[in-house]
This record gives structure tokens, C-alpha cells and sequence, in this order.
């Protein structure tokens, strides 16, 4: 049986620094520590020797690990990853015109990252990064799959774009960034009210639709806005109109002193930015409930807690985080860049119940190789954007089939055990990943800021961040596993791929549980094909039901505690879209808003079931998918009962474009008509 990992867990205050769960780091702290500081020090010089030895080029070591790896066999695509593979990753010959074998972009992929290596040793981490792929037991980010070895070379998924430069400079570094496969996220805090950020949001959205009329695979954005913008009330309901903005995802940012505000029941005022002079003022509660109402209709805005991720900001000299990537798990200074790779955690899940945790840890720093020789081997497409990245070298090693794990480890998503889970599988990546980075330092160099970076007084590490969660929604497809942390979407669901194609699935894992437990597989498949999940009235034994609930059965407070349990191991972000019942309130999402700061989480984006028409997922097999025209547009309805201004009111939602008073009928008569840049599993990622 594989030895263990960690033995215990600190279950208390996150982990602000990873360095503080580090070998030996006890020492670093100083006198006066609290007593769960006790405990993350206890596990500290717990942690005293690596639980694998790093399988460096030329080793025995790395030699089993090929040889493990090899032993997985050969890639097996998912009939959905079939159409994918085809579609968008599988390159043409340049002489016969016939796609490259997937055995052929593997290879591709990896000898051009390995390029980084010496060339004595590149062959063998070329062989070992391409096995680690075919193995699906990682995967890097869908541009370095599609553009490694090829013309293009630009190899990274997330930008931030600053907005102090003119417009015409923006529009063409978004294209340049759009082109090679790249998402863009920016904050419009700096602009004033007179500047108009929405105007310029709108200008950028038509920019990326350009890029999509030219057949590439089409851009996605965030916009970002500081919750004293006095732009705040036009940003936060922009998605009532469903013909706008559909390339872009909203978030507002708040700060810790707004949260604070809302609880007290206090005012809070809009400032303009150049002169800080205070335009108006609002009721924070009530800008709240509207942001939950407008999130409970549309599914945006989605929150970012803008303090917390500066709070563990490792470069503060160098600048202050105002916005992340498209979908929010990767904050980055202005023209900061950043790779990203998923582990593919069922792939490490034993017969004895648990996981093999040195396998696990060898993968685990074999892909921060990667992720680095990726920095390396990219192809940057804006000047300023090489310069910014190659000062903090960040990377985002993340992980997906989460919930396939937990359902081969016989863990309900539901259960206190699968928070448990997260935290003890994400400290463990984490921490494997700093001491792979610390191993690249010694070899390397670490990166260039690191003695003035918050990182100086611990290990040198070649990274000033190793860690994200992404959504893995195209690569999770590829590696046939559930999507990053996120629990099953349905047992039996239909999926809408590029835009015009549905494929039929059923949960791998559900007939193979099934022969486990002994019960017929295909009544369980007939069971759930209609809805796409077990309804109450079953007689399979409940511990294996269990293990099959879905994300609209489990509640919003355990999506909340899983996102949480993950972000306290995690320093860049973690995505997590917080699923609701049709039938949740947006009572209920101004919770989730709460919770979300309270847990620690650095951000929450919420979807409610069917709060959009032509979603990309929809729950068993047999029902016929509406696909309704859109019908929105907002109309005016009656005067504010607080201040007397004429309200606005789509679908079951009135809001006061003055004092911010809302409120949503809770039973909506139809799905609202809305765009769909906010769906599960498909905030617009790259
Ligand atoms: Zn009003």
C-alpha cells in the first residue's frame, strides 16, 4: 500500500504562506504564535524528508517513473474528446493534410517545452513530459497543447492587459493575445466616470467578436470594477441586456472594509478614481442584494475579495493585483502572463482506498518542470509581456477529477470527509510543488524579483507562485475525468460542443461503481437518463447514491467549503462556479457572497439552474432542449419605493439605477433570455 501523506491536517486559519508549511519553516516562526500557528508548525517539522525522491534526468528514479508511467497504457479519448481533439488540437500534416495521431500532439507538445532542458538529458524529459500526458495523468492548458511545435508558439492561457494606455493600443494587444489562443482580464478601476468604463468594455467586446468572424476559437475577457466606482450600478446589471458584453465576464472587486460595511449596515461612498473626490454615496447592504439579485438572474457579477489576493500578493513592489484572468483563478499584475496544468487526481487513486501519494508527488514536480520550461519556450506576443513574466516566473499547477477521486476513494462530495480530502490532497501538491520549485532555484536560478519579493526570507524558489485551480473545461474532456474541483453536472447530460454539437454522455464511473456494489448496471443507467440523476424514490443502497449527487443536489455551502478547503493550499486562485437549484433564492446568493469572504475564499461566481436558455450542459438525455430567441431588454416599472426614481425591471427583477434598492419575484415564470459567457463550466476560458 502507498505510504501516506501528511498525517494530520491543520483544520483552522489558512495558510497565508506557503512557506510556513514547509520543512523547517517552524523555525522561521517567531515567538507569540497562536495556537493554530501551533498546528501548522507541528506538521511543519512533521514534514521533515520528501516522500519520493524528484525523478531527475539520468536517475533510477526517473526510470521507474517511466516505466509507471508506461505502464497506464496508451491515451483513450472519450468520444466527446474525439470530436474535441479533432475540432481544435489535433494539427494537419503539412504534406498528406490527414490530423496528427493523438500520440503525435503529445510528442509534438513535449519535445518543444523540453527544448528548455540541456540537450543531453532533453530526449528522456521529453519522453517522461509526453508520457505524463498520454497517461492523462497531466495536462497542460489548451493553448500550449494546440500551439506548442507549431507556427505560433504562444504557449499561455492568461494575461492581464493594464487600461492606461490609449484605446487603440488596447483593442490591438487584446487582438494580438485573443489570436494566440490567450484569454485577457482587466480592471477599468482607474478610468473615470466621464472616460466610461462600459463604453470601453463594449469596445473591447466587439474587438474579440472580430476575431471569432475570422474562424479562430473565440477570446474570452474579464472585466473588473473596485465596488466605489461610480460606474458601479451601470457594470453589475450590464447583463440584463443579453445582447451585450457576451465576450466578457464581470466581476466587482471588493475590499475587506465594503464587507465590513455591509454588516454594519453602514454607507459606503463612490469616489473618482483620478481625483478621489466623493461622488455619491450608497447603502452597502443594498449594493450587495443587488449584486445577488443581478448574480441570481444572470449569473454576474461574480465577486473578487481584492484585498485578500494582494494579502498574499508575493511581489507588492512590484505593483497591486487589480484584476485575473477570464475566469478569476488567476490574479496577475498588469501585462503579467501565466501557464497552467491540471492533475488528473483520479488517475492516482489506489485499490486500497487512498492515494498513491509518491506517485502522485513525482507528477506533481515533473509538471512544475514543465510549467517552468514552459516560460522558457513560450512564444510571448506582446513585448511587455515577456519582460513582466519573466520577472516572477509564476505558474499555476492545479488539479481536475476531483469528484472522480472522491468517488473512487467511496467519499461523498456532500460529506465533511471531502473537505477533508481537499485540503490534505491540495496541501500536499503544494507543497510538492514548492520544493520543486525550490530543486529548479538551485539548478536555475530562482526568479528574478525573488529577494525582494514577500518569498525572500524562505526557500529560494524559481517561482513566486506555483499554484491555481482552473476550470479544465476543454482539458477535462480531453483526459475524460470530472472538471477541475467541481462536482458531477449529471450522471446522463448532454453536452454542446464548438458552438454546434451534442454528444450524449453518462458518467464514466457510474457502471463500474455500479458493478461494485453489485447492482445492475443498466438499470442504473435507464434510471437516470431522463433527469440525469437519482431521484428520491430508488432502492439502490443509499452509500452508493451517495456517491452520485449531483452539483444542483449538493448545497451551495459545501461548494463554498471545498472552494475554501483548496484556496487555503492554494496561492494564486481557485475557479469554482457555486451551482444552485432552480428554485434558490437570491436570498440565497447574497449568503453565498458572505460565506465566500468569511471562508477565505479570494473570489465566488455563482450559477443558478437554468437562469439562461442554450446552456452547454443539459441534465439527462432525453428531454428536448430549449432553444429560445432572446426576448430580454429592460423595461421601466414604476417608481423606487426608497427614492422615487423610475425603476428598471427585466424578466422577475426591478432595480433602482439610483439607490441601488432591488428585488427579484423568486418564482420567475420562464428562464430569462441571457447571454451565456457565465455558464458552468464555461465562463469563457481559453
Ligand atoms: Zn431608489
Amino acid at each position: 500500500m502507498a505510504k501516506e501523506g501528511p498525517s494530520a491536517l491543520a483544520v483552522g486559519k489558512p495558510v497565508t504562506s506557503l512557506a510556513t508549511c514547509w520543512p523547517n519553516a517552524g523555525k522561521l516562526a517567531a515567538n507569540g504564535y497562536t495556537r493554530n500557528e501551533v498546528t501548522q508548525r507541528n506538521v511543519a517539522t512533521q514534514w521533515k524528508a520528501p516522500i519520493a525522491e524528484a525523478a531527475d534526468p539520468g536517475t533510477k528514479t526517473m526510470k521507474n517513473l517511466l516505466d509507471k508511467l508506461t505502464a497506464m497504457g496508451p491515451f483513450q479519448a472519450s468520444k466527446t474528446a474525439q470530436v474535441l481533439l479533432k475540432a481544435r488540437y489535433l494539427r494537419p500534416d503539412p504534406h498528406s493534410g490527414a490530423a496528427e495521431s493523438t500520440e503525435h500532439l503529445f510528442g509534438r507538445v513535449a519535445d518543444h517545452v523540453a527544448l528548455a532542458e540541456p540537450a543531453g538529458r532533453r530526449h528522456e524529459v521529453a519522453n517522461a513530459f509526453s508520457l505524463m500526458m498520454r497517461s492523462r495523468c497531466f495536462l497542460p492548458n489548451s493553448p500550449t497543447l494546440m500551439n506548442a511545435g507549431t507556427d505560433s508558439g504562444a504557449l499561455s492561457a492568461c494575461f492581464v492587459l493594464p487600461i492606461s494606455e490609449t484605446s487603440d493600443q488596447i483593442e490591438a494587444q487584446t487582438i494580438l493575445i485573443q489570436r494566440s489562443g490567450g484569454g485577457t482580464g482587466f480592471s477599468f478601476s482607474t478610468l473615470t466616470e466621464d472616460q466610461d468604463p462600459l463604453a470601453w468594455i463594449a469596445r473591447l467586446d466587439r474587438a474579440t467578436d472580430s476575431i471569432r468572424q475570422v474562424g479562430l476559437r473565440r477570446g474570452a475577457n474579464m472585466a473588473v470594477l473596485a465596488v466605489d466606482h461610480p460606474s458601479l450600478l451601470q457594470f453589475v446589471t450590464a447583463k440584463t441586456d443579453p445582447s451585450r458584453l457576451v465576450n466578457f465576464n464581470l466581476s466587482v472587486a471588493v475590499t475587506h472594509a465594503f464587507m465590513q460595511t455591509v454588516l454594519d449596515h453602514g454607507r459606503f461612498d463612490l469616489h473618482n478614481p483620478r481625483t478621489k473626490d466623493i461622488v455619491t454615496s450608497l447603502d452597502a447592504d443594498r449594493a450587495l442584494h443587488l449584486m445577488a439579485q443581478m448574480a441570481w438572474l444572470t449569473g454576474e457579477p461574480g465577486m473578487l475579495f481584492l484585498d485578500r489576493i494582494n494579502e498574499t500578493n508575493p511581489t507588492p513592489h512590484l505593483g497591486t493585483i487589480q484584476s485575473t484572468n477570464p475566469c478569476g483563478e488567476q490574479p496577475l499584475l498588469p501585462y503579467e502572463s501565466c501557464n497552467l496544468g491540471s492533475i488528473n487526481l483520479a488517475r492516482f487513486v489506489t485499490e486500497a482506498g487512498d492515494l498513491d501519494w509518491p506517485f502522485l508527488a513525482q507528477v506533481v514536480r515533473l509538471a512544475i518542470r514543465f510549467l517552468d520550461d514552459v516560460i522558457e519556450t513560450n512564444q510571448y506576443p506582446i513585448d511587455e509581456v515577456r519582460r513582466q513574466t519573466l520577472l516572477t516566473r509564476k505558474v499555476g499547477l492545479g488539479v481536475m477529477g476531483f469528484a472522480d477521486a472522491l468517488i473512487l476513494l467511496g467519499v461523498p462530495y456532500q460529506s465533511a470527509h471531502a473537505g477533508t480530502w481537499a485540503e490534505r490532497i491540495m496541501r500536499f501538491v503544494a507543497e510538492e510543488s514548492k520544493r520543486a520549485s525550490n530543486e529548479l532555484a538551485k539548478k536555475r536560478g530562482t526568479f528574478p524579483e525573488f529577494e525582494r519579493s514577500t518569498l525572500a526570507s524562505g526557500p529560494p524558489v524559481r517561482n513566486a507562485t506555483t499554484n491555481t485551480i482552473a476550470p479544465t473545461g476543454s482539458i477535462s474532456i480531453l483526459a475524460d475525468c470530472s472538471s477541475g474541483i467541481e462536482p458531477l453536472y449529471a450522471l446522463a447530460m448532454r453536452r454542446l460542443i464548438l458552438g454546434d454539437q451534442q454528444t450524449k454522455e453518462i458518467s464514466p464511473l457510474l457502471v463500474p461503481m455500479a458493478a461494485r456494489f453489485g447492482i445492475d448496471p443498466e438499470s442504473v443507467v435507464a434510471r437516470v437518463q431522463d433527469s440525469g440523476s437519482f431521484d428520491e424514490a430508488h432502492d439502490l443502497p443509499p452509500e452508493f447514491v451517495a456517491l452520485f449527487r449531483t452539483a444542483h443536489e449538493i448545497p451551495w455551502q459545501q461548494h463554498l467549503r471545498v472552494q475554501a478547503a483548496f484556496q487555503k493550499y492554494v496561492d494564486n486562485s481557485v475557479s469554482k462556479t457555486i451551482n444552485f437549484p432552480r428554485q434558490a433564492t437570491a436570498r440565497d446568493v447574497y449568503s453565498a457572497f458572505l460565506l465566500a469572504d468569511r471562508l477565505g475564499c479570494k473570489g465566488v461566481t455563482v450559477y443558478r439552474d437554468g437562469s439562461r436558455t442554450g446552456q452547454i450542459l443539459e441534465k439527462g438525455l432525453t428531454q428536448p432542449i430549449e432553444m429560445q430567441q432572446p426576448t430580454g431588454g429592460t423595461q421601466k416599472a414604476g417608481p423606487c419605493p426608497e427614492c422615487g426614481t423610475t425603476l428598471n425591471m427585466t424578466g422577475p427583477c426591478r432595480w433602482c439605477m439610483h439607490c441601488a434598492w432591488s428585488r427579484c419575484d423568486e418564482a420567475p415564470r420562464s428562464p430569462t433570455t441571457l447571454n451565456r459567457a457565465n455558464e458552468p463550466e464555461n465562463r469563457k476560458h481559453p
